[in-house]
């Protein structure tokens, strides 16, 4: 079998274990002559794969007792809304530090008054902004905690006070332990680290679930959701399934600190070659820099594009960077091998060897 490596920012690589594990039980899913995607959600064996998927992630992120965890689908996208349409009741406040975080925010404007507290955009997004003082009187404040687009990342967490920290942690979920108890919620499309798209999960202090706003989407109220176990309608079976396969497959590698551990020394590898490089810089500021999403160009359009052209050569994939700033990005995720990144940063050198 031939595997590329694959350095997409999403939906990724996944464990080739788990695509393994999930062929292998693909046609017949624990002998009940039916497969997986067969099989009624109101089922003893799918609620079996759901309440596995919830302890598993509960044990993954230490997740204290009054949090709650809601399995819906519609991706970070439709939770841009939901964050809103459930907490958002008098002002919330926006950290600006990418597209996403700024999608979030527009979302949130329609649904009721969300302010910017402070935004990277005139420093071309190449640092996460800095929160200097809060105000007291929000709902919650926002952010993107990993910005995929442009590769970076808060490294340490804006001071809140009193008032909620709501994360979207989509770039970021599963890379790294997390201390849940310092946020109201965080929130994550699981294409990148932990499954295949179609499927989003948020883990909510309880105490801010409250009455949803009038105009919220049955779907969207978490109240509701919570109450239904995230079977208010038909789940996405087959994402919660093959995540809950994702789970095992961190827990067996030894858990959110081996994949930190194993995530820095990846991008690190990268970042040491782009210091020293005459040719290839890094698009973020050192101390904003992500972990996951390596950004990067040489300067030139055309030789960024021969990079990736000869980069498909070598089976190296989804190095292309994202259509709004071009250059390169490596997304490093839990399910991508140091050797393919050792791949990628020698194809880099040689490239670079070959030009001068
Ligand atoms: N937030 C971040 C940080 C993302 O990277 C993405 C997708 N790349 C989104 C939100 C949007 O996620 P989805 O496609 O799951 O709606």
């Amino acid at each position: 079998m031939n595997r590329v490596h694959n350095f997409g920012a999403g939906p990724a690589q996944l464990p080739i274990e788990v695509l393994q594990s999930a062929a292998q039980e693909f046609l017949d899913y624990k002998g009940l002559g039916l497969s997986i995607l067969e099989l009624g959600h109101r089922s003893s064996e799918f609620e079996e794969v759901l309440a596995s998927a919830k302890e598993r992630l509960i044990r993954l992120l230490n997740i204290p007792e009054d949090y709650d965890i809601l399995f819906l689908q519609g991706g970070a996208t439709l939770l841009f809304a939901g964050i809103p349409l459930n907490l958002l009741h008098y002002k919330a406040g926006y950290l600006i530090s990418g597209n996403f975080s700024n999608k979030a925010y527009l979302e949130a404007t329609k649904y009721g008054n969300a302010e910017i507290l402070a935004n990277s955009k005139d420093q071309d997004f190449r640092e996460v902004p800095s929160l200097d003082s809060c105000p007291q009187d929000l709902d919650y404040v926002h952010i993107c905690q990993n910005n995929t687009i442009y590769g970076t990342q808060y490294h340490r967490l804006p001071t809140t006070g009193d008032v909620p920290l709501i994360a979207d942690v989509s770039s970021c979920f599963l890379s790294a332990p997390m201390d849940i108890s310092k946020y109201g919620a965080i929130y994550a499309g699981v294409q990148k680290n932990a499954g295949p798209a179609g499927l989003s999960i948020t883990v909510i202090k309880k105490s801010l679930v409250k009455k949803a706003q009038d105009i919220c989407p049955t779907y969207l109220d978490f109240g509701l959701q919570l109450k239904q176990n995230s079977m208010l309608n038909t789940p996405n079976t087959w994402a919660i399934y093959l995540t809950n396969k994702v789970f095992e497959w961190i827990e067996n590698a030894g858990g959110l600190a081996q994949m930190e551990m194993r995530n820095r020394e990846k991008s690190q590898l990268l970042y040491d070659f782009l210091d020293e490089s005459q040719l290839f810089s890094a698009r973020a500021k050192p101390s904003s820099r992500s972990i996951a999403n390596v950004v990067f160009s040489t300067g030139s359009e055309e030789l960024d594009a021969e990079v990736i052209a000869e980069a498909k050569k070598e089976n190296i994939v989804g190095i292309q960077g994202h259509r709004l700033i071009g250059g390169m990005r490596a997304s490093c995720y839990n399910a991508v091998p140091k050797s393919s990144v050792l791949a990628l940063r020698d194809l880099l050198y040689q490239f670079e060897k070959n030009k001068r």
